[in-house]
């Protein structure tokens, strides 16, 4: 135990530290993505996250959204606590056979117009997942998918362009 801990104190993290944002290019991607959502909406965007089934990898990210490096709230980008509030669902992790029906009823809760985004390689295609029997497969296979981002997690500047790409090009669901 003593070595674990001099080994901690001396030799400091082993994690690669991760790529910095550029401020810049956040600032101008989230004023992009407020205005398409004032034009879109005509108020800002409302998200509900829905786990389907993910390790919580991509949570991680999308946690970091509201972190103070990110802190999107100031873009008028909301995470809500039902879908009955929200534009589009963010779905994540591969479909798991215990949350297909949930999933389901998520998307029936939400209003029109509403877009259901696949983030991260799982919601898209299954990813590490891919064939396990806990899963249905991705999310594709059980709800429609107007957006598909993928990465390993992807991360928050991903996550803010699709949004742009999303609200610039998508069709809502009717
Ligand atoms: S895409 Fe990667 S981080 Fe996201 S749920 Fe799958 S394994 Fe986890």
């Amino acid at each position: 135990m003593l070595k674990h801990i001099l080994k901690a104190l001396t030799e400091g993290p082993v994690t690669m530290p991760g790529p910095a944002p550029s401020p810049a290019a956040l600032e101008e991607l989230g004023q992009r993505v407020a205005g398409a959502a004032r034009v879109r909406l005509g108020r800002s965007l409302a998200i509900r996250e829905v786990d389907a089934g993910s390790c919580n990898g991509c949570e991680l990210e999308i946690h970091a959204i509201n972190n103070p490096v990110y802190d999107l709230e100031r873009f008028g980008i909301r995470f809500v606590a039902s879908p009955r509030h929200a534009d589009v669902l963010l779905v994540t992790g591969p479909v798991t056979k215990n949350m297909a029906e949930a999933l389901r009823r998520t998307l029936d809760a939400t209003p029109d117009p509403k877009w259901v985004v696949a983030c991260g390689d799982c919601a898209v295609s299954g990813g590490v997942f891919a064939g396990s029997y806990a899963c249905v497969g991705p999310v594709e296979a059980v709800v429609p998918v107007d957006l598909r981002i993928p990465g390993c997690p992807p991360r928050p500047e991903d996550l803010l362009s699709a949004l742009l790409a999303l609200l610039e090009v998508a069709d809502a669901s009717p």
